[in-house]
């Protein structure tokens, strides 16, 4: 163990708390400072990966995770006449491996109560909009002009819109707005199913129902952002028949969820910063690298960034700690926001060419096995770039 430090975390999400609590069993003086007023999840659900898996398992809260989730066996894709485009196994890479529908509140509780128990403060309404670094130290200001520190370092686990990617990026941040996002929502579903199952007409219309855990489902509707209000305005009514249309197993959530007020809209974000860190600031999680969601790799790339930090930051110095952090970390971040750049547009898009080509091409691939095993390592979180594990 080296020296502990004073350590700052700007934002409680799954990054920061995850890192929180390795710090601070590292025996380092952590302190989490956090927008919201109160602590809480934002969103359904997501996917827990294998990546990810491993690195609760490390904390040692992989277990109470799992119990409270779904075990997701599959994730299938079909077009809206029933035609399979994609039919992806965890238990093809290997026996009783799966991934996990996680309810947000479930994982962000978990984390918290470790947190807690490992001494982290927990600030709240601590939006950060200032920094002041120095040879010796570095401080934090919020948007209501208190200031936090004096800290050894600050991580910048302010998920994708990050302020501190900005102080860091001030003139390219290599950020770019996507046109589209989704409508997020959770119900329950009777009939429980083992995939996530998503249900796409041309680029255009995507649907998901993602099992998250006691019998509840996450479930997600595509959109272009510029479409949200034009939706609203034609009613609850008009958007239950456009999901019936597609996929009608997912009425009863909708049915459940009862009008747009449930349902919560994020619009997507891509982000591949060229500094992630400086001598005392370092960013991680979305922070680091934002990416549209559609290959579910976020919250894991957010769990492996907290560990290789905090492995990092155990090993030797700070000067030494996070440069190699911001190597270790680029080849499997880039691959999976690069991957994801590309992929998006055939999954959500204006283009009738895209849509077209996926139909024609997803199922040609996932036959092939070699393929077929590429995609479904990196959806795992296995394969960390282009050419990594090509056989
Ligand atoms: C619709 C949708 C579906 C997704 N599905 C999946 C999935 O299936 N699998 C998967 O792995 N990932 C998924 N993701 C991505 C995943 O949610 C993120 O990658 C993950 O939450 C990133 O964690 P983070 O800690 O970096 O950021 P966040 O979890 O977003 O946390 C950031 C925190 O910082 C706080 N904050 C922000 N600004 C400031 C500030 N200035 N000062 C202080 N605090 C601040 C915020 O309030 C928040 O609490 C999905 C994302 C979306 C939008």
């Amino acid at each position: 163990m080296t020296e502990p430090l004073r350590i700052g975390i700007c934002g409680f999400g799954v990054a920061g708390g995850a890192l929180a609590v390795m710090l601070a069993r590292d025996g380092h003086q952590v302190t989490l400072l956090e927008r919201a007023p109160k602590v809480g999840p934002v969103g359904a659900g997501f996917l827990l990966q294998p990546s990810g898996q491993q690195i609760l398992a490390q904390l040692g809260l992989f277990e109470t995770v799992a119990r409270r989730s779904a075990r997701i066996e599959r994730l299938e894709a079909f077009t809206e006449t029933g035609r399979q485009l994609t039919d992806l196994r965890y238990g093809r890479l290997a026996r009783g491996m799966c991934a996990y529908g996680v309810q947000r509140g479930v994982l962000f509780s978990v984390l918290h109560e470790a947190a807690a128990a490992a001494g982290v403060t927990i600030t709240l309404a601590a939006e950060i909009a200032g920094v002041v670094e120095t040879e010796t130290d570095v401080r934090v200001r919020d948007v209501a002009g208190r200031e936090f520190g004096p800290f050894d370092l600050i991580v910048g686990s302010d998920g994708s819109r990050s302020w501190l990617r900005t102080w860091l990026n001030p003139s390219a941040n290599g950020r770019r707005e996507y046109i589209h996002g989704a409508l997020w929502g959770s119900g329950r579903l009777d009939s429980p199913h083992d995939a996530l199952h998503q249900v796409a007409r041309s680029a255009r219309q995507l649907l998901g129902l993602l099992p998250i855990g006691e019998g509840r489902v996450a479930f997600f509707w595509g959109l272009r952002c510029d479409a949200l209000d034009p939706l609203r305005q034609r009613g609850y009514a008009s958007f239950r028949e456009e999901v019936a249309a597609l996929c009608p197993r997912a009425l009863p959530v909708v049915d459940e969820l009862g009008s747009f007020e449930q349902l919560s809209f994020a619009g997507y974000l891509h982000a591949l910063p060229r500094r992630v860190h400086s001598r005392r600031v370092v960013l991680t999680g979305d922070a680091a690298h934002a990416m549209s969601p559609h290959l579910g790799q976020g919250a894991n790339l957010a769990l492996l960034d907290a560990e290789c930090l905090a492995r990092l930051l155990a090993q030797g110095p700070l000067d030494e700690a996070l440069p190699r952090y911001a190597l270790e970390r680029r080849a499997h971040s880039r691959y999976l926001a690069l991957l994801s750049q590309m992929l998006s547009p055939f999954f959500q898009s204006d283009s009738r060419l895209l849509g077209w080509g996926r139909d024609l091409a997803l199922p040609l691939l996932c036959a092939e096995p070699w393929m077929r095993r590429q995609m479904e390592l990196s959806v795992a979180g296995l394969k960390r770039g282009f050419f990594d594990r090509l056989i």
